[in-house]
């Protein structure tokens, strides 16, 4: 149904994990918010390996942030399998072996319960139709129809158009294929490092019934071979069904220095907020969408500066994102090394730093 007004409090281009979040937390607060999403429905087709740590997971990998459990309010009919260990597999394939309590997602129908949320929360939606172009007050639809809003939030992922247009800073894009297989996995998620997947890693994470399976690379560490060689020769490994095949692109820089630009804000993955140390995406452009939704309300009804955005989320995910941010340099350094290197890497005495780094703590201090 075409809606019948144009001028709104709040825009969010984009309805995913950060724009949904944002409009959720920022209806809440009182502000009229519409969401703009090109897809129709929102969160399909499948871009995901699906794996979000536990709640306590969370509370423990970033504890600055608050009230997880208001944040992550995963359904049951969102989640296909809950795992408690996971395995880092060196080229060798002698994994260190780690406790951690995972949920490996149906991310369609995660997807689709944060819509719900903010839908129920009060915000909006316009569906199936792209925004191709922001002028200050003004989004412009693909369809040149035209939408204004007091505030502008780009939630479009890693090619979001107003991080495109408006920013001038470029982010570490790392191609990934990824795979659903039907069969029988074993219980652990496994992450693999090594020439399997230069400068980045390959998952096989168990689901229901089978498991997600994906690889992504630096291209320039590839050495002249294709992701498709890389991803099928990882697949070939496991034996199962290939139920569906995807793709698409991590941000793996970290974040962008500035996330606000007079009356426009960035969030999730238009803003760089992965953790480049493990790929987490979800639960962070979550953490991120809920602060900018929460300032944003804040500024409409009593003017607090939109910058405040970026100061809580410096509070909340600063040390998190530094400690992530500095383990991926290390890791792409150490992952350049041969693949006898590595395996001498991953031994008894070296598995705590390995797991410090992979979970965004900082590898000096006891924290
Ligand atoms: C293959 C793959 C595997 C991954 N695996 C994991 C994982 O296992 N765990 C994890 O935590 N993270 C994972 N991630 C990262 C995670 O998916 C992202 O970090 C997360 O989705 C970011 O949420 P977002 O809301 O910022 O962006 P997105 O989820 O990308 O949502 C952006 C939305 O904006 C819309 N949009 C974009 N441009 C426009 C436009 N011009 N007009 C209108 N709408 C637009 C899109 O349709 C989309 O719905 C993976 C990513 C990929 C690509």
């Amino acid at each position: 149904m075409p809606l019948q007004r144009t001028d709104w409090d709040a825009i969010i281009i984009g309805g995913g994990p950060a724009g949904s979040t944002a409009a959720r937390y920022a209806a809440e607060g009182g502000a009229e918010v519409l969401v703009i999403d090109g897809r129709d429905p929102i969160g399909s087709p499948l871009q995901c390996g699906e794996l979000v740590p536990s709640n306590d997971e969370m509370r423990r990998l970033c504890p600055d942030v608050p009230d997880i459990d208001d944040l992550l309010r995963t359904s049951e009919h969102a989640i296909s399998l809950r795992t408690t260990e996971m395995h880092l597999v060196p080229p060798s394939g002698k994994s260190l072996r780690y406790p951690f309590e995972g949920l490996v997602l149906n991310r369609v129908a995660h997807d689709e319960d944060l819509v719900k949320l903010a839908l129920s929360s009060g915000a909006e939606y316009l569906v199936g139709t792209r925004v191709a172009e922001i002028d200050s007050n003004t989004v412009t639809l693909a369809d040149g129809s035209q939408f204004t809003a007091k505030v502008i939030i780009g939630a479009g992922g890693h090619n979001d158009p107003l991080r495109k247009s408006h920013w001038d800073v470029d982010s570490l894009n790392i191609p990934v294929k990824f795979v659903l297989m039907d069969g029988v996995f074993s219980d652990a998620l496994e992450l693999h490092f090594g020439s399997v997947a230069p400068g980045g890693y390959a998952w096989a994470f168990p689901k229901q019934g089978g498991a997600n399976i994906g690889l992504g690379i630096q291209r320039r560490l590839a050495k002249g071979k294709s992701l498709n060689r890389y991803s099928e020769e990882f697949f070939s490994r496991y034996e199962g069904k290939i139920s569906f095949r995807g793709a698409g692109s991590l941000p793996m820089s970290g974040t962008i220095p500035r996330f606000v630009k007079e009356n426009h804000l960035l969030v999730g993955d238009a803003a760089g907020m992965v953790l480049p140390s493990n790929g987490a995406g979800i639960t962070i452009a979550m953490i991120g969408g809920r602060i900018a939704g929460q300032v944003v309300a804040e500024h409409l009804s009593v003017k607090t500066p939109l910058e405040e955005y970026e100061a809580r989320w410096n509070i909340q995910m600063g040390k998190v994102m530094r400690n992530s941010k500095f383990a991926f340099k290390l890791g792409t350094l150490m992952f350049r090394s041969p693949d006898w290197f590595l395996n001498l890497m991953f031994n008894r005495l070296t598995k705590p730093f390995i797991w410090r780094a992979v979970t965004c703590k900082s590898l000096f201090s006891l924290r």
